[in-house]
Order: C-alpha cells, then structure tokens, then sequence
C-alpha cells in the first residue's frame, strides 16, 4: 500500500523529526503493507505551532465559507471513496462490502451534515440586552482509534472545523493509512494549511504529547476507558477542555411482547459487524425467562450463518485478549451455543462468531468490554430486573429496546442509564448526539450537540 514518509503540517509533509517508523499490518494475512513515521514530541510541536498560526485566520472565516470548505472535503471522500475501502479493509480488516458502506460511506454522511450544520448554526444569538457569541475553542488535539478509522476522524474534524478550530490528529497506530489519506483529501479540497495537521505515531509518545502540549486548547480522544482516565485527569490539571468517547458494554433488551426473531436477528448483526469491534454494540442480550430457550437457538442459529462473512480482529494483541474472554467465560461458567475460544483459521486474527447462554450479569463477559463478535445472553426476571441488569455496569454508551410497541420500548429506554437507544431496531441518524452516561464517556459527537463541543461562548451586553 502506497505510504507517506512524513507528516502533515502546515499544509504540506514534511520529513519526521525522528527515524522510528511504524509497520502497519493487514491482520486478515499478517503482512506488513506499509510503514509509517513514528512521530516524536518534536513533531507534535510542529503541528500544534502550525494550527495555532492558522487559527486566527481560520476563526474569522465566515461560517459560510467555511462550509464550503468542509463541502468540498466531503466531495473529495465521495470522489476517493473507492480508495477509502481498500484502505480501511487493508489494515483493519474489515469486509470490503462493510467498508464502502459503513467506513467509507458513514463520514461522507457526517462530513456532509457538518458542510449544512457551519451554514445553518447560530453562531449569535440575543438573550435580553446581550449579544452572546459561540466561538471557536481554539486548537483541537484529536487522538482516535482504530476501529471506525475514518470515522473517528471526521466525527471529530468536521465540527472542529465548522466551528473555526483548527486540528492536530494523531491517530492509532494500526490505522495510519486513513489518516494519511484523509489528510489528501482535506488538502485536495484546498482547506488552509495548518488548518489541520497529521501526526502518525505511538499512543504513549505522540498521543501523551498530544494531550499534554500547552498549545492544546481541547483534547478529544476516542479510545479505551483507561487512556481516556488518564488524559481527563492531565486536561483536568491544566484547566483544559476534554470531550472522551470510551467503552461501552451495551444492553439489547427483548421485552416478552417484542417481535423476537427480528429483535435476536438484528442484535447479533449488532455485534458481529465490525467483528464486535464498536464501542455501542449491544454485547449483552437481555431476555425474559420465558423466551429465552427460544431465543438461545435462535442466537446461536444467527451467529452460525456469519461464520465465513466476518472479518479478523484488528491485531495480535486484540486476538489474543478477545480469545482470553471467551477462556474465561467458559472458566466461569457460561454455555458455549456458538463460536469459542480457538482460532478458526491458521492465518490472520480471525475470531469465530460467539455466543453464551446462561450468562449472569456478575460474571466478567457481562462486565467487561471485550470488543470482539462475542455475545452473551443473560435471562431476566420482570422489567425491574432487566433494568437493574441493563443499567448495572460501569458504561452507559448505548443499547437496544424492543416491545410490541414503541411506546412500551420507549417507557423501558428512558429508565436506562446510557447515552443511546434504538427502540425496535430505529436506524442509525448521523445527527443524532452520540456519547455516553457514566463511564462512557464525557461530552457528545455528531450533529449539533457535537459542533456544540469545540465552541465556547462569550456574551456583549448593551
Ligand atoms: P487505546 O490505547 O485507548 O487507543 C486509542 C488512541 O489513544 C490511539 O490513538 C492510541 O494510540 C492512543 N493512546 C494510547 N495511549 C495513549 C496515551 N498514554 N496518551 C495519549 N494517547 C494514547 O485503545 P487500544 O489499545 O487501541 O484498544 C484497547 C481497548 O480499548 C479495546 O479492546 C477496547 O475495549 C477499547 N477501545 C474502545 C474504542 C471506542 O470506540 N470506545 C475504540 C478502540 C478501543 P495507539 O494506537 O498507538 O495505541
Ligand atoms: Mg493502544
């Protein structure tokens, strides 16, 4: 795969300050396609001075023009869009249908709905004998993951940008090429140098310095639950605004009126995209007592079919945790109905689609993020208990309610602790604030609430 040697800064690559580099892997072969430069604290200060010189500028761009620029980076994705797939299927290893769908065709969805919300947004507003002005937070370090590569960029770059922020990006190590090219196509649609900036590089090096440059206006970082500690507690000392998209450990609720094939069908569809790799999926399935036999075949029937459509793990490390949960789910006493713990196949990081009945909500896999195709399905008593279940963990990201009717589902959903909710299976709306309760997370990406992130506002009275 075709590679940069450099960084993206101030509109233009320029040559690492260091030598390192970083091998990125395809994980459905485990060879290594390409390599990229391992940035330093060197090169993350090179980006920071570059967007903070481009800030001032930028901020005073008229919203209009500003999304004309982000319009014209959204027709740059559709244009690339092809290329964007191949790219994300090398080095995640997604299913190449899945990543012009969803990896390829989700940040277009969201880059575009940014282009109409920098036009339409009130910027200004008066409140009795002010005038009170939303204004640009200032310089945004943005740190992603892996797992949604270029969504996880545009979900923070496109609202940084309608707002008039400008962008330092340091994305995961295992998916550097996105990025890359995702810092193409913001150069092809012409948006000011130093507007955004790209620094590949290790988490503990580039990131920490990421999070920890005083340059740094707002950090916001998607990743893991205990990363995203870490950079909360630094931004905290220095008084710095944060937004975290963490963990999640969702429920998917079968009230006994549901539709249940459907609600087994779409909430093992839920989870086995991505290869369980999304930090909303529904990874636990709640159900009534009185249907759960059903809804066990019905699961491991569902899991069974996704044996050959699924995809690997993102990495060795990954392959290796996710199939250490399945051990310790077995060790703890859950029934194995699909799937388990041995890899499928000889080659890459393949993980069988898995799932567990007789589940109980103490045990570790109903606990803990696993972020693999693993499902376990947990029996409840009544509605008071299927709550209790569904809100007792640390997370509250997403989840899932399914009843006769919407009424019902929704009566279940406002009770439930957690950030998200599609009642008897609602489509994904990319405007929709998404985040989490509790652990989860701190703040909201997508639509308004999302460009509501990178503003902070000042009032003029008269
Ligand atoms: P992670 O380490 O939290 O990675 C997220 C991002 O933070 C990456 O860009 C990472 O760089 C960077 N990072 C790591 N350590 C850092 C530090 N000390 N300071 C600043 N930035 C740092 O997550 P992971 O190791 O890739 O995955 C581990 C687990 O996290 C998964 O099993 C899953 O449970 C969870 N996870 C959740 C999400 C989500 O969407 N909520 C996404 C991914 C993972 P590197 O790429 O170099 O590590
Ligand atoms: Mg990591």
């Amino acid at each position: 795969m075709k590679a940069h040697d450099g960084m993206y800064i101030g509109g233009e690559w320029r040559a690492a300050a260091g030598t390192d580099l970083i091998a990125v892997v395809d994980p459905a072969d485990e060879q290594v396609i390409a390599h990229v430069p391992a940035g330093t604290a060197e090169d993350v200060d090179a980006a920071v001075s570059a967007a903070r010189e481009a800030l001032p500028a930028w901020a005073a761009t008229p919203p209009a023009e500003r999304a004309a620029k982000i319009a014209a980076l959204r027709d740059v994705l559709v244009a690339r869009k092809d290329e964007i797939a191949e790219t994300v299927t090398a080095e995640l290893g997604a299913p190449l249908p899945f990543s012009q769908k969803v990896h390829a065709g989700v940040p277009i969805l969201v880059a575009g709905s940014y282009a109409e919300l920098a036009a339409s947004y009130a910027f200004e507003e008066k409140v009795g004998n002010s005038t009170v002005y939303a204004e640009p937070v200032g310089v945004v370090g943005a740190i992603t993951p892996w797992n949604y590569p270029l969504h996880q960029i545009v979900a923070k770059v496109a609202p940084a940008l309608a707002a008039g922020c400008t962008v330092v990006l340091k994305p995961a190590e295992d998916t550097p090429l996105t990025a890359q090219l995702f810092a193409e196509a913001v150069h092809e649609a012409a948006i000011p140098a130093g507007v955004f900036n790209l620094v590949t590089g290790l988490g503990p090096v580039a990131g920490q310095a990421l999070a920890e440059h005083g340059g740094v206006d707002l950090v916001s970082f998607t990743g893991s639950t205990a990363v995203g500690k870490q950079i909360g507690a630094t931004a905290g000392a220095a008084v710095k605004r944060v937004a975290l998209e963490l963990g999640g450990k969702s429920a998917n609720v079968i009230l006994p009126s549901a539709d249940l094939a459907k609600a087994v069908g779409v909430g093992i569809a839920n989870v086995m995209g991505n290869s369980g790799q999304t930090c909303s999926a529904w990874t636990r399935m709640l159900v009534h007592t009185s249907r759960y036999d059903e809804a066990v075949a019905l699961a491991a029937e569902a899991a069974a079919t996704y044996g050959d459509r699924i995809g690997p793990l993102v990495n060795a490390k990954q392959h290796a945790r996710v199939r250490g949960y399945i051990e310790k789910g077995v060790a703890e006493g859950a029934r194995l109905v699909a799937g388990g713990p041995e890899a499928p196949r000889e080659q890459g990081y393949f993980v069988s689609p898995t799932v567990f009945a007789d589940v109980t909500p103490e045990m570790t896999i109903a606990q803990e993020e696993i972020f693999g195709p693993v499902v376990s399905i947990i029996r409840y008593e009544d509605e008071d208990d299927a709550l209790r279940i569904a809100n007792g963990t640390v997370y509250g990201l997403a989840g899932a309610v399914w009843a006769g009717d919407d009424a019902e589902a929704v009566a279940f959903a406002r009770r439930m602790d957690t950030g998200q909710v599609d009642i008897n299976g609602g489509r994904f709306n990319p405007l929709a604030p998404f985040g989490g309760y509790k652990q989860s997370g701190v703040g909201r990406e997508l639509g308004s609430h999302g460009l509501a992130e990178y503003l902070q506002t000042k009032s003029l009275q008269f």
